[in-house]
């Protein structure tokens, strides 16, 4: 049984339980992160850590822990839970006023809920996944205009998974105006010749933390690196694409609305820029 973490304690799965008037459970009033451990290190946590503060800030909550307590509590469930490779899971909540209701409770009284727990993933680095290349279909964009803030308000992204399921897919890349935002849960990229292209930084998507040591090791790498947004019909006519998170790296996709993508399989960039993400990163984990 796994360990977790809730308000400063470690505790058995089983026994880790949330009050029913948690803003998290009735308002989606929360934000998370996703860590991943790779040799039994956290990949980026830095990274994570600043990304979080600053969806904090963005909706007024208070932090319950500082930056160096959270690395500490971070690599305690790695060694409890015994992780090689996996996930960490944090989420923080505005807490439990006691009853419900739309205005933000007193910070004084009513404190954050934080809860961590650990994803064990055997072969994460080694996914066949990334071999295969995966397959996505495109879909409206209809979540809210503040997709900056990475905030536990999951339902559209998890219809969206279940749209590609539905459609013989592994994932879906929305569309707004005409233009590709992101995937369900990962960042979004064509190739065209050396060029990698990929949305800019705005409220439109979130800012991944993957895609910006991507960016980081493409550019040392010598690629071009395009930030502009592109369209589903530029993106069917790419050489490549492929996308990026914390959980995934860097995966190539091959297929797109059921169009593929070159030969249909992995191409030379993606895997590439796999490699050297991997790479650098397992050097730099903490
Ligand atoms: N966009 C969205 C909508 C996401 O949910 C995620 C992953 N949480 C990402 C992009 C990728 O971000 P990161 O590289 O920090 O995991």
């Amino acid at each position: 049984m796994r360990t977790v973490y809730l308000n400063g304690d470690y505790l058995p799965e089983n026994e880790a339980s949330v009050s029913i008037f948690d803003r998290g459970f009735l308002m989606a009033d929360g934000v998370y992160e996703v860590t991943s451990v790779l040799g039994g290190k956290l990949i980026d946590f830095d990274g994570h850590a600043v990304r979080l503060q600053r969806s904090l800030d963005e909706l007024d909550m208070r932090s319950p822990i500082s930056k160096e307590d959270l690395l500490e509590v971070h690599r305690e469930l790695v060694r409890v839970n015994e992780i090689d490779e996996g996930m960490i899971y944090l989420q923080i909540t505005r807490g439990a006023p006691g009853d419900r209701d739309f205005v933000f409770p007193d910070p004084e009284t009513t404190v954050p809920t934080i809860v961590l727990f650990t994803q064990s993933k055997p072969g994460l680095a080694n996914s066949p996944a990334a071999q295969k290349g995966m397959k996505v279909i495109s879909i409206d964009d209809i979540r809210w205009g503040r997709r900056d803030i990475k905030t536990v308000q999951l339902l559209y992204p998890s219809m969206g998974k279940m749209m590609a399921k539905k459609a013989g897919a592994d994932d879906a890349w929305m569309i707004e105006d005409g233009f590709v935002t992101e995937g369900t849960s990962n960042n979004a990229y064509i190739v065209k010749g050396n060029k990698i292209i990929t949305r800019g930084l705005s409220n439109d998507i979130l800012h991944g933390i993957t895609r910006a040591a991507v960016l980081r090791f493409a550019q040392e790498a010598q690629m071009e690196v395009e930030e502009r947004n592109f369209t589903i019909d530029e993106a069917k006519a790419a050489d490549e694409a492929f996308i990026t998170s914390a959980s995934t790296f860097v995966m190539p996709v091959v297929e797109i609305d059921g169009v593929a993508l070159g030969e249909g399989v992995p191409g030379r960039v993606a895997p590439r820029l796999r490699e050297i993400y991997l790479e650098e990163s397992m050097k730099a984990a903490i």
